[in-house]
């Protein structure tokens, strides 16, 4: 067998891997990249990119249909064009696959459409897209295999045929009625889109709450939001089987009653891709759950084969995959980068969207912090009234102790940008007074800052308004 050695083996091309692998390659490093069958991996060509190209369709039509209000006619009112909608979609999509299938080998990479598994410690078979096999050594190798959906132990599931987060994507047609099994926010977000396109849809969550890692007034509020939006919102309703009846697909509940759609979307969760990978025979750990053990420089347990993304249990998200791949360059290039105490925000893109970043209150209470919590309706934000959407809640938690802010959950529209604001002044360490203080641009969503602090209170803090050093940028 002919083994090639090279600098950096990438197994996966995900966020973190393809990052890596074109850095180092335009380095000067000889590098491998092997990818299945996603080029630039599950964000762009299955996941966040689609998804939020679909939440613009419903968010131009929510917005249309209200146009009236501001004074534009739309006489006969908006329509869905389901094949413009999957155009536009795949149209964006198809952009960024064709971009990285030319940035990839303008790195310098060697980029392998495969499937690789590993056959020995730092080294893989890769099975080529036209039936070649290669055999690939490295001084280091970066498992970034990502996760996929997961369907869950149900009878009756896998016969019933249901949609996953990646099938739903292909469908051609709007469900009369759509079944969403999961009230995490890839349920909740499809459970959304899917609603404004004119389906019926009703979402099944086993638990007491929406979006279980969020405080109950937050998720309270989004599950009001979707009821508004005319989504159907179950909760404490957990599935017991799943059959298909003719057309319909049936949900048994655990209190015997039954919930029927035309359609069944999967959301339960995902899981790693790391089945085939023979990690074992490389000796890289992973744990029951199929997840691969790392530390907090993202080594695994085999010398020189680090792990990244959602396969290495970081949290699934783009941008914390991507952090990885800072993380993973320090470490490669001799430093020492880790991934522990990282403030990794996010954003349910509902409509309108619920972006959060830190602590929330039930965390930062059960972290025995002092919270102060604040609290403004987003109609209270002039700019929120001159773009006719008033709809949502911001909340602050801060601690007591020292002025600074725990997190914030942030509903309504825009949140996902004003967000980095916060994430920045907490990164800063500023004060809850020194936020409430900036100027800020009026009017703008992120001038709510001022007014969700202010209602904390106006007593100063010390160096108000203006951190050390600012004075002199602000004459
Ligand atoms: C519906 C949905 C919406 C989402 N929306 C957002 C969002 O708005 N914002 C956000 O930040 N996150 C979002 N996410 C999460 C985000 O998509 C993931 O966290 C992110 O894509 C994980 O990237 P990764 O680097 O772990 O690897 P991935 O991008 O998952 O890449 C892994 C790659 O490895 C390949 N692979 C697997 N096994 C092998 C093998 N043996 N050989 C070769 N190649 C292999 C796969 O084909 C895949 O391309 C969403 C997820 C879903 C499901």
């Amino acid at each position: 067998m002919d083994v090639e050695e090279v600098d950096l083996l990438v197994v996966g091309g995900g966020k973190a891997g393809k990052s890596l692998a074109m850095d180092r390659a335009k380095a000067g490093w000889d590098v491998v990249m092997v990818e299945r069958d996603k080029i630039g991996g599950t964000c762009i060509n299955v996941a966040c990119i689609p998804t939020k190209s679909l939440v613009e369709s419903t968010r131009t039509l929510l917005t249309t249909r209200e146009a009236g209000d501001v004074g534009v006619r739309v006489p006969r009112g908006p329509e869905v064009d389901l094949d413009r909608l999957r155009a536009h979609k795949e149209g964006v999509v198809a952009g960024m696959v064709d971009a990285h299938s030319r940035m990839f080998p303008e790195s310098g990479m060697d980029f392998v459409l495969g499937t690789a598994r590993f056959v020995a410690p730092r080294t893989v078979e890769v099975t080529t897209r036209d039936g070649d096999r290669r055999t690939v050594r490295a001084r280091d190798v970066v498992v970034n295999t990502g996760t996929a959906p997961a369907l869950p132990d149900l009878p009756g599931v896998t016969e019933a045929g249901v949609l996953t987060s990646e099938s739903i994507l292909r469908l051609a047609r709007v469900p009369d009625s759509l079944l969403v099994l999961g009230g995490g926010y890839v349920g909740c977000e499809f459970a959304a889109m899917f609603a404004a396109f004119g389906s019926r849809v009703t979402l099944l969550q086993g638990g007491p709450q929406l979006l279980p890692r969020e405080a109950p007034d937050v998720a309270a509020e989004v599950a009001r939001l979707l009821t508004g939006q005319g989504v159907d919102v179950r909760l404490g309703a957990r599935a017991e089987a799943v059959r298909r009846d003719g057309r319909e697909v049936v949900v048994t509940l655990a209190d015997g009653i039954e919930a029927r759609g035309d359609d069944l979307l999967v959301a339960t969760g995902r899981v790693p891709v790391t089945a085939e990978l023979a990690a074992d025979v490389a000796g890289v750990r992973l744990d029951d759950r199929g997840f691969v053990v790392v530390d907090d420089h993202l080594r695994t347990s085999a010398e020189h084969v680090w792990a990244a993304g959602d396969v290495a249990g970081s949290p699934q998200f783009t941008h914390a995959s991507w952090h990885d791949f800072r993380v993973l360059r320090t470490n490669l290039t001799g430093g020492d980068a880790v991934t522990t105490g990282r403030l990794v925000p996010y954003t349910v893109f509902v409509t309108p969207e619920l972006a959060r970043v830190g602590l929330t209150e039930t965390q930062a209470r059960e972290q025995g912090y002092d919270v102060a919590v604040a609290r403004l309706p987003v109609s209270a934000i002039p700019r929120a009234k001159t773009v006719h959407d008033t709809v949502g809640t911001w909340k602050a938690v801060v601690d007591r102790a020292n002025d600074r802010i725990l997190g914030v959950a942030l509903l309504g529209r825009g949140s996902g940008e004003v967000v980095t604001a916060v994430q920045l002044a907490m990164l800063g360490g500023l004060t809850w007074q020194q936020v409430r203080d900036a100027v800020i641009t009026h009017p703008t969503m992120g001038e709510g800052l001022n007014l969700l602090f202010d209602t904390l209170g106006w007593e100063e803090s010390e160096g108000v308004g203006v951190p050390d050093g600012w004075a002199g940028a602000m004459a």
